[in-house]
């Protein structure tokens, strides 16, 4: 594929919760593992804030932080961590074969994939116009640049509800747009948002374009999908935080996808339908998308991937369960 080509017995592409455990069990097997981390290392919780329901910490941990001691374990056991995008794979031939930065190979035994996924966008051309201008999906990592300011979010589910409380301690006002006349959230997020005096919320509100000066994002005209009235709200920042897509693009063609792109492996396992390919954490998992979920189904890919080694070696298992 490239001229620059290494071997390895497993490859993780990847670096949130699942690439990480994976790394972890790949690594006490003795597998050697070679994680390529991704364009942003240690994955989503790296834009978010406290994590508090992650077994282990009593008393909460920055998403950061958490991702930081996943990284620290890793390595401790001999991980090989390097900073990477795999751009195509070609999965017909044994090892597989893995391109990194359009420039080197990766020939590999076994390959885990855990590349979750992204936020999603509105698909509005204003909303690509000023990303990056006043337009963010990520509220945690651009929210400081609208201290003192009013700003918008769309989007009714979890992620908005953490996301709009966030801003609302650095904002002077908030205004939620939900689309529906109800919110996706948990009740515990939902009671925390109405809870919240300067935050806004609009319900049955749909974003029809976000305006500006020709430079930064200046306000947001909403219309109302029940009596069609419409209404421009003057904010200076728009979040995004609609949910997200699975960032499989690059195994289309090799591995079996349901129709929104996330990953199919057999029933009480990560095996996809190419051997020695293994799946988990949110790029498999449309439905629970925990941190801890992922981590649990990356020690699952790890296990497998060392099971199936060993099959093809006859060689006895070395599992460290502990
Ligand atoms: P969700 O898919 O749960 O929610 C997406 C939200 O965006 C929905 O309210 C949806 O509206 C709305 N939406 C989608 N498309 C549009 C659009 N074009 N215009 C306006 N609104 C739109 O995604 P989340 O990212 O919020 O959460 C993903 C998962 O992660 C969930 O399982 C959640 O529970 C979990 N999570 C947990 C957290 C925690 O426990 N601390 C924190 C964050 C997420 P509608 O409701 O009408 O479909």
């Amino acid at each position: 594929m490239t001229q620059e080509t290494e071997h390895v017995q497993c490859l993780i592409i990847g670096s949130g919760p699942a690439g990480y455990t994976a790394a972890i069990y790949a690594a006490r097997a003795d597998l050697k593992p070679v994680m390529y981390t991704g364009i942003v290392p240690g994955g989503q919780l790296t834009q978010t804030t406290d994590v508090d329901n992650f077994p282990g910490y009593p008393n909460g941990i920055m998403g950061p932080e958490m991702m930081e001691d996943f990284r620290k374990q890793a390595e401790r056991f001999g991980t090989d961590i390097r900073f990477g995008y795999v751009t195509k794979v070609d999965f017909s031939t044994q090892p597989h074969q893995v391109v990194v930065d359009e420039s080197k190979t990766i020939t590999a035994d076994t390959v885990i994939i855990a590349t979750g996924a992204s936020a999603k966008w509105l698909g509005l051309e204003s909303e690509q116009k000023y990303n990056g201008f006043g337009v963010s999906a990520c509220a945690v990592c651009d929210g400081f640049f609208f201290k003192g300011q009013d700003v918008a979010i769309v989007g009714a589910g979890d992620t908005a509800a953490e996301e709009a409380t966030y801003l609302a301690k650095l904002c002077k006002t908030v205004h939620m747009l939900v689309r529906r006349d109800e919110f996706r959230a948990s009740k515990a997020m939902q009671h925390r948002v109405l809870n919240t005096p300067n935050i806004i919320i609009h319900y049955n509100s749909e974003t029809k374009e976000i305006l500006g000066d020709g430079k930064n994002v200046t306000g947001v005209r909403i219309v109302n999908n029940v009596n069609s009235e419409e209404k421009t709200i003057p904010v200076t920042g728009f979040f995004v935080a609609i949910g997200h897509n699975p960032n499989t693009e690059i195994f289309k063609g090799w591995l079996d996808m349901d129709e929104t792109g996330y990953l199919i492996t057999k029933p009480d396992s990560t095996q996809t339908n190419i051997e020695g390919v293994f799946a988990c954490g949110d790029a498999q998992d449309k439905l629970w998308r925990q941190a801890v979920t992922a981590a649990g189904t990356g020690c699952i890919a790890a296990l497998e991937s060392e099971r199936y080694l060993a099959a093809k070696e006859h060689q006895p298992v070395k599992s460290v369960i502990a």
